[in-house]
This record gives C-alpha cells, sequence and structure tokens, in this order.
C-alpha cells in the first residue's frame, strides 16, 4: 500500500485524504496547527490517521507521496527535507486531477478569480454538468470522489499551481498580473509571474490561454515564453481578430468567424473590470458551445459574489457597496473607478508594502471623505492628506460606518474597498465584510 502523507488538514487536506483513501492509499494527515472540528470530526469518522500541533517526522519521511496544503510554504524545514529524499510533494489539484478525466476550465490570476470562476461557473452549468471548485467551496478532491461532474471550473491560486506536475487544464484563463503575496516568492515580482503560467504548462495545440491583452504584464511573458496552447485574448481597447474585444457598446466575442455580440449594459455586474471577467467567462462559454443565447442571459442575471463590489442596503438615498475582498491597490482601482457618485471611502488594514499613488486620479475625482481603518493609518494619511476635504481615523468597523453616515449626503455611495489585508482588526476578509454589512444594517 503507498503511503499519501498531507500536510495541513484544512479543505483542501481533508479532499485529498478522503480520496486518497477511496483510491487505496494508507493516508496521514500532519498539521502543524489546529485542525478545526468539522475537519477533525470527517477524519475520524474516516477512520484516517492525524496529528496537530505537530509534525512527527518518523510518520510523514516515510511517504511515498505528499499533498501540500497551498498555504504552506516551500521554505518550511519539513518541505525541504521531504524535497532532499526524492519524495513527491503535489498540491491538492495535482492529485484530485489524476483521477478525473474532466474537461477543466483553469482560473488564475491576480485578481478576478472568484468572480470570473463563478461567472464561468453560472453560465456552463445552464447547459452542462459542471462543478465549482478550487479555492471555492468544496475542495476538488472531494467533489471526484463525491460527484465526478464531466466539467469542473477551477479557481487556482499560484501556490496550487507551485506544485503541480501533470496538471493540465483543457482551457486555462489568465484574468491579470499584477505584484501580489512577494513574500512568498523571494519578492521577486519574476517569480511569481512565472508561477501564474505554470498553467499553460502541460497544455498542448488543442488547448486553449485566455488572456487579458491589455495587461503589459501578460504580453510581455509571452512575446519571450511562446506557449503550445491556442490564445483567445480580451481587450477593452483593441480589436481582437479571435477572443474578445469591444465595439462601441458592445462585446464581441469570436472564435473561428463565430462570433456573439452582447451589449456590455446587459452585464449585471458593475466596473469595467466586470466587462472584462465578462469576456473571460463568456469565451470560455462559447469554446464549450454554449448557446448564444444563454450566454447573453447568464450575464444579465448573474448577481455576482459576496465581498466583490456587492451592494449592501441604500439608506436615505446614500449606496453602501461592500468591497472587503479589495485586498490590494488594483483591485481598489477597479473599484474606484467603477463609483458614478461622490464617495465616502473606507480604507486601510494591514499594508503589504503598498503604492497609493496609482489611486490619486480617482481620488481627486470620486472621493469626498475617507475613513482609515487600520491599527496603523499613518501611511494613508500621509498619502491622501490634502487630496480630500475630510480624513479621519479609526480602529473600528461600527465607528468607520457611523462616520461614513454623518459624511455621506443623498446620491453619494460608502464604499469599503481596503486596499489592504484584513488580518489586523479582523480574522479574514470575509469577517470584514460581514462586521461591516452588519453595521450598515443596524444603522
Ligand atoms: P480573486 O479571487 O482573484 O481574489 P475576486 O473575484 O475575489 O478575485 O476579486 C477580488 C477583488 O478584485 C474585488 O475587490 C473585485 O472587485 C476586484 N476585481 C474583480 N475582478 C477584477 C479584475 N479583472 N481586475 C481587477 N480587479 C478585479
Amino acid at each position: 500500500m503507498k503511503r499519501l502523507v498531507i500536510l495541513g488538514g484544512g479543505e483542501s487536506g481533508v479532499g485529498t485524504a478522503l480520496l486518497g483513501k477511496a483510491r487505496g492509499f494508507e493516508v496521514f494527515v500532519s498539521d502543524k496547527g489546529k485542525i478545526k472540528e468539522k475537519y477533525n470530526q470527517v477524519l475520524i469518522h474516516h477512520e484516517i490517521d492525524w496529528e496537530e500541533e505537530q509534525h512527527t517526522e518518523a510518520k510523514i519521511l516515510n511517504a511515498d507521496l505528499v499533498m501540500k496544503s497551498p498555504g504552506i510554504p516551500n521554505k518550511v524545514n519539513l518541505v525541504g527535507r521531504l524535497i532532499a529524499a526524492s519524495i513527491p510533494v503535489i498540491s491538492e489539484i495535482e492529485f484530485a486531477s489524476r483521477y478525473t478525466d474532466a474537461t477543466i476550465v483553469g482560473i488564475t490570476g491576480s485578481n478576478g478569480k472568484t468572480t470570473t470562476a463563478s461567472l464561468t461557473h453560472h453560465i456552463l452549468k445552464q447547459e452542462l454538468e459542471v462543478g465549482l471548485a478550487g479555492n471555492i467551496g468544496d475542495s476538488f478532491a472531494k467533489q471526484i470522489l463525491e460527484k465526478n461532474y464531466p466539467n469542473y471550473v477551477l479557481e487556482i491560486s499560484s501556490f496550487q499551481l507551485d506544485d503541480i506536475v501533470d496538471f493540465k487544464p483543457h482551457i486555462a484563463v489568465i484574468t491579470n498580473i499584477t505584484p501580489d503575496h512577494l513574500d512568498r516568492y523571494d519578492y521577486k515580482f519574476e517569480n511569481y509571474i512565472a508561477s501564474k503560467f505554470r498553467i499553460v504548462m502541460n497544455q498542448t495545440k488543442d488547448d486553449y490561454l485566455i488572456y487579458d491583452a491589455d495587461d503589459e504584464v501578460i504580453n510581455k511573458w509571452l512575446e519571450k515564453h511562446p506557449v503550445q496552447s491556442r490564445l483567445l485574448p480580451f481587450s477593452l481597447t483593441k480589436t481582437i481578430e479571435n477572443g474578445a474585444y469591444l465595439d462601441n457598446e458592445n462585446i464581441i466575442i469570436t472564435i473561428d468567424n463565430n462570433p456573439i455580440i452582447m451589449p456590455t449594459k446587459s452585464i449585471a455586474l458593475e466596473g469595467k473590470h466586470n466587462v472584462k471577467n465578462a469576456m473571460a467567462a463568456s469565451t470560455v462559454a462559447h469554446l464549450l458551445r454554449i448557446r448564444k443565447q444563454t450566454v447573453r442571459e447568464s450575464l444579465e442575471n448573474f448577481q455576482g459574489v459576496e465581498h466583490r463590489l456587492e451592494n449592501v442596503l441604500k439608506i436615505n438615498k446614500v449606496q453602501y457597496i461592500n468591497d472587503s475582498k479589495a485586498t490590494n491597490v488594483n483591485a481598489t482601482y477597479f473599484a474606484l473607478e467603477s463609483m458614478d457618485a461622490p464617495t465616502v471611502w473606507i480604507v486601510g488594514g494591514e499594508d503589504k508594502g503598498n503604492n497609493y499613488s496609482e489611486l490619486y486620479r480617482f481620488v481627486n475625482e470620486r472621493v469626498k471623505a475617507i475613513i482609515c481603518l487600520g491599527v496603523d493609518n499613518q501611511k494613508l494619511l500621509d498619502s491622501f492628506s490634502g487630496m480630500v476635504d475630510v480624513i479621519v481615523e479609526t480602529q473600528s468597523m461600527t465607528e468607520a460606518v457611523k462616520m461614513a453616515y454623518k459624511l455621506a449626503e443623498a446620491g453619494d455611495n460608502v464604499l469599503l474597498s481596503p486596499a489592504c489585508a484584513s488580518f489586523d482588526l479582523f480574522e479574514n476578509y470575509e469577517d470584514r465584510g460581514r462586521q461591516f454589512k452588519e453595521a450598515v444594517r443596524n444603522l
């Protein structure tokens, strides 16, 4: 019996454990931290051996195969020792994809993965049997075990891609590439770009790469590193022969002279970035032969994903918008760009080495007041003082929302789009978004 050791007892780890056990491995799960109650219950129920708050090397270095959760950096000692011992270390999507022949749509990028994956799934599921997995919901491994759909849309982080070997999506999407998570890539942007492009490394000429042709980082990389798969770019600025582009108020998606035309105003999601996300998702749908009418209707009725420019409530004609998932400057850029009314902007949190200068234009044009919400707001105060009439700070979400309520007038927006990680004051971005919505509802 082959021994499968799983490092990390979270969603992907426990999913892999279940699939591994069902496929005849002797499985051991080891987590340096505490395993959540709901996961260790599953492990106990399935009689899978596990440990927490330690890594017992004697039970790990005897593995035939190791699945490492995406949260564990390659730098940690144990991983080094496994690699030195020539024990293969792979990610969950690599492991799980070995047990399915499903058609895989793999979506990666710095921003827009969840939105694009959810939208793609929403369109495809109208006509196909299709699962949605990766960083969303139930793990890919668990779904392969329990559902085994003939098609999957996967949201894939660079950490998952770092540990693939043979994983090959039939359709790959790269939404965009901007600096993020550089602490895991020796602070070299090049390494992070290379990691994202691993999504195409096993593709052949029968596969596809859909990507943002307005993204210079992607274009430059493709010039230097030709890929095997067929390219289907999308653009807001240029005409594209095979792929998607804007023609006045319409999106045109053409594959081999077969176009779909869709008015941009029929896309339920707002903002230019969502036009791009819609282009990517519709190109996938077109490739998989979803009917034009279905694509159009699906774009019209897709309501978006929680915490991504999510309209919460209108109070006294002021629209409250939750964009808690904007954990970097690029995401906030698109949020501010899509504001169509004077905006009270709640920003701040754990700064990841942000450069705010690309936001100045929108702040000058559209932001009437700034509320800094972080443990340390000095950088925000330095960056934006003088640019707006009012800039205040607080360490409490309730307080921030009350301040916004006082500052906003009929017709304004109140936007939570932090451009920062949430960990200084909140458990995670979901917690931050929920606290915002709760505070708004309590107004
Ligand atoms: P990811 O899963 O890659 O983190 P999300 O879909 O969760 O992406 O969106 C993260 C943030 O980025 C949100 O604030 C969202 O409004 C914004 N966003 C969504 N799509 C794009 C895009 N194509 N380009 C830039 N920002 C985007």
